[in-house]
């Protein structure tokens, strides 16, 4: 199963991705960690990232789309993963298209962890002052000064992703200011309904890659082709974009509707 979690910083995305990580065996990519630790052994990729960081901006999308693209062809990765932190712009979304297209893999869900900001920017001053008071070190972006920016940021360049992956009807959303057992609950409702609707489907062959190379082909679909797990999730999907191949296999050019009759009154 490949994953993103999806939600500004603070949103709880580490402690789900962790949990997600001991329930279903997946590996965590953090970009945020694997940056941090190119910064500690003070590579090339950690030296050009240090500052950056430290002003709570994002580092350039070429850093971060080769970072994740060489990590994702490890062995320890095949069984699938969860992004966590990327993509967090709409061309590194773009790149990570490409980077699954060419490496045969599919995408299956878009977990966003929704959060209001004042909530995100209480919790993070809470917690400074537990650890200052505690006398542990913090992490240089670790501030409400750096949060604000970093959360400008985030509305700025990363919430178009949400309208992103909803077109491709693969964004399920939670509600990350629940308990966080209850947004464990809500994560794995998701993947269930996926795991069924990819058993369903073969493979998991509704996700992402499949789903474009389907449209992109615009193949006439047949009705009733689709399994009934899957065919009940497209139903609950309320895009455009689902809509169009059903409305093709029921109109048929220079054919007569073949819209099922209705079995209840329209009122
Ligand atoms: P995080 O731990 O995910 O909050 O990330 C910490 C910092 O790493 C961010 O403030 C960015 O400077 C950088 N970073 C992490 N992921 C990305 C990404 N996908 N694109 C650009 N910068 C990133």
């Amino acid at each position: 199963m490949r994953l993103i979690l999806l939600g500004p910083p603070g949103a709880g995305k580490g402690t789900q991705a962790e949990r997600l990580v001991t329930k279903y065996g997946l590996l965590q990519l953090s970009t945020g960690d694997m940056l941090r630790a190119a910064v500690t052994a003070a590579t090339p990729v950690g030296l050009r990232a240090k500052e950056i960081m430290s002003r709570g901006e994002l580092v350039p999308d070429d850093m971060v789309v080769s970072i994740v693209s060489s990590r994702i062809e490890e062995p320890d990765a095949r069984n699938g993963f969860i992004l966590d932190g990327f993509p967090r712009t709409v061309p590194q979304a773009h790149a990570l298209d490409q980077m699954l297209k060419e490496k045969g893999l599919n995408l299956d869900a878009v977990i966003e962890i929704k959060v209001d900001d004042r909530i995100l920017l209480k919790r993070i001053e809470k917690r400074i002052a537990e650890m200052k008071a505690r006398g542990e070190p913090l992490r240089a972006d670790d501030n409400a000064e750096t949060l604000r920016r970093r959360l400008l940021a985030y509305h700025d360049q990363t919430t178009p992703l949400v309208t992103y992956y909803r077109l491709q009807s693969v964004l399920r959303t939670v509600d990350g200011m629940a308990p966080i057992e209850q947004v464990a609950n809500a994560i794995d409702g998701i993947l269930k309904a996926y795991r069924a609707a990819g058993a369903a489907t073969q493979s998991g062959k509704l996700g992402i890659a499949g789903r474009q190379s389907r449209s992109r082909k615009r193949a006439p679909a047949r009705a009733g082709s689709a399994k009934p797990a899957a065919k009940q999730l497209q139903a609950k999907e309320k895009t455009a974009k689902s809509g169009e191949p059903r409305r093709a296999a029921r109109r048929p050019p220079g054919g007569k509707s073949k819209r099922p009759r209705r079995l209840t009154k329209r009122r």
